[in-house]
């Protein structure tokens, strides 16, 4: 999964959505298929890269 379908609550990506790569890009909120909380896109993604350290590597 891309980093910004990673769900920052449960960490679980969300390929159950089944949306190619523009697809993705259209989308702007998004529900977890794993644990149903309602995340914003960027925010999400950000908190996920912030969580996983991956902004510091
Ligand atoms: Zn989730």
């Amino acid at each position: 999964s891309y980093t910004s379908q990673i769900c920052i609550n449960c960490e679980k990506g969300n390929h159950r959505l089944g949306l190619d790569k523009s697809e993705w890009l259209d989308v702007r909120e998004w529900d977890c298929p794993n644990c149903g909380t309602h995340l914003d896109r960027d925010i999400n993604a950000a908190q996920v890269i912030l969580k996983k350290g991956l902004a510091t590597q």
